[in-house]
Formats: structure tokens, sequence, C-alpha cells
């Protein structure tokens, strides 16, 4: 296909596992600024269909296209460094580390200035997490060592490793669960404010934390989309209620 405005063009995308296709021929675009949402049963593919765009798992066919450049070849950093971040399930975080120093060690190498003018550097990095601490709502723990962190305040802190980057395109799986609903309703926040500027797909399964965040829903199914558009268009359509929503 020629160049296109999208942020993200996955086409034809397929992957099989011992002749499972967990990903089948799917095909899928997100606009720049766009905050998209997918949905869908256990077992749909999503978090294959993420682990593909980041290049942690290998498409068997077709193609993921970040700003019109071809990813499904990359290796994991190159995808990384071409700004596309990812955040998993589970939180990933140095806990014995504080929060200051999180967000410190995921400032990206080789950016910004070098040698003789490191302590210009150092000013740059404190400044970014500065910023990314009052936007990730921890402005006032970065002293803490990130293991004393509540369940929310450390998925919010991985978030804000993944923002040192600035990623153009920033993909979340499942941020919220187990969090409380005051957490659920600050995450909701945080991710419309990070989304200013940047691209998101986010995995979720709150109906109502999707109702909050999402541009657009895409409901996946075996592999496959079943169903996409607006919340309310996604809510009514009979296949995604038999297939999910009514669960
Ligand atoms: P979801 O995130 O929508 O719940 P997943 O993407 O985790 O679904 O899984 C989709 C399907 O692919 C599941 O049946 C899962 O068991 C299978 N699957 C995912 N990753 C692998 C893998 N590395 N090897 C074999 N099967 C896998
Ligand atoms: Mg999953």
């Amino acid at each position: 296909m020629s160049n296109t405005d999208f942020v993200l063009a996955v086409e034809d995308l397929t992957v099989s596992f011992d002749g499972f296709k967990a990903i089948d021929a799917l095909t899928l675009y997100v606009d720049k600024n766009e905050l998209r949402v997918i949905i869908g049963p256990n077992g749909a593919g999503k978090t294959t269909l993420l682990d593909l765009i980041c290049g942690k798992t290998r498409a068997s066919a077709g193609s993921i296209k970040f700003k019109n450049a071809e990813m499904s070849r990359l290796p994991e950093y190159q995808i990384v460094r071409s700004g596309i971040g990812r955040k998993f399930q589970t939180p990933s975080i140095y806990e014995n580390l504080s929060v200051f120093q999180n967000l410190e060690v995921s400032f990206p190498r080789g950016r910004g200035v070098f040698g003789a003018l490191a302590f210009k550097r150092d000013d740059e990095v404190r400044d970014a997490v500065q910023s990314v601490a009052a936007e990730i709502g921890l402005a006032d723990q970065l002293q803490l060592e990130a293991g004393l962190l509540s369940h929310g305040q450390k998925q919010w802190l991985e978030i804000g490793m993944l923002l040192m980057q600035d990623p153009e395109l920033l993909m979340l799986d499942e941020p919220i669960a187990g969090m409380s609903v005051r957490e659920r309703e600050l995450t909701a926040e945080l991710l419309k404010r990070i989304c200013k500027g940047r691209s998101m797909i986010v995995i979720e399964h709150d109906m109502e934390f999707v109702k909050q965040i999402a541009h657009k829903v895409t409901v996946m199914h075996q592999g496959k989309i079943l169903a996409e558009g607006s919340m309310e268009q996604v809510q009514a359509d009979p296949r995604v209620i038999d297939v999910y929503l009514g669960h």
C-alpha cells in the first residue's frame, strides 16, 4: 500500500502458533493523536497483537507500518527507537530504586548532549524526570523507593518510564487491572492527558473505563476484528453482545 496519514497501518497480519492462528489476517489503522481501545474476550489475540507490533513476536504474514515504515522485520530495540512504547500487563519497575531513578534510567541514551557537555545532559534528564513525574502524579514521591508505592502508583510509574522515551505510539495492556475505583478514575484522567500529541492503543475490559477514554473501539474475536466504531456503535452491535458484552 502507498503512504498514508495513519500512524499505524496493520494489514493482513497473521501469526500461527503450531497451526493455530492467534492473529488471522487482521487489518487495523490508527490515526495520529487517536486513543484506540481494543476489547474482546480472553484469548481473542489482543496481547498477541501488541507483541507483534512491538516486535516481541514475529508475524507469519502481513505488514505493520509505523509512519509508513515497515516494522515487522525490525528487532525490538529498533521499534522502540522508532517511537513505539509498550507496557506489559504486570508492572516491571525497579523496586529497589527510587521513583526518580526509575524515570532517570528510562531516559533514552544517545539523545541530547554528550561528553564535555554531560552536565547539560544531567539538566535535561532532571527536567524530563520532573515533568513526567508531575504528569503521572508522582512529583511528591520522587525520592521514595518504588517498591513502597501502591499498586496503582507502580502502574503509573511504569507509564512514566515509557513517557521518558516520548513515544509517538504508546500501547498499554490492561493498565487498570487490580486498581481501586479512585485509581481507575485518576488513570482515565492520566491517559487523556498523555494522549495529547501522540497515539495510543489501550487494551481494557472495564467498559466504564473504556467509555471514558476511547476515541474509537475495536472488538477482537478469534484473531480477527469483529467490530469497530464508537463506543455506542460497538455496544449496540449484536455480534459484540453475543461474543463479549452479553457475558
Ligand atoms: P488476549 O490477550 O486477547 O486474551 P492472547 O493474545 O494472550 O489473547 O492469546 C491469544 C491466543 O494465542 C490464546 O489462545 C493463546 O493461548 C495463544 N498464544 C499467545 N501467545 C502464544 C505463544 N507464544 N505460543 C502459543 N500460543 C500462544
Ligand atoms: Mg491479554
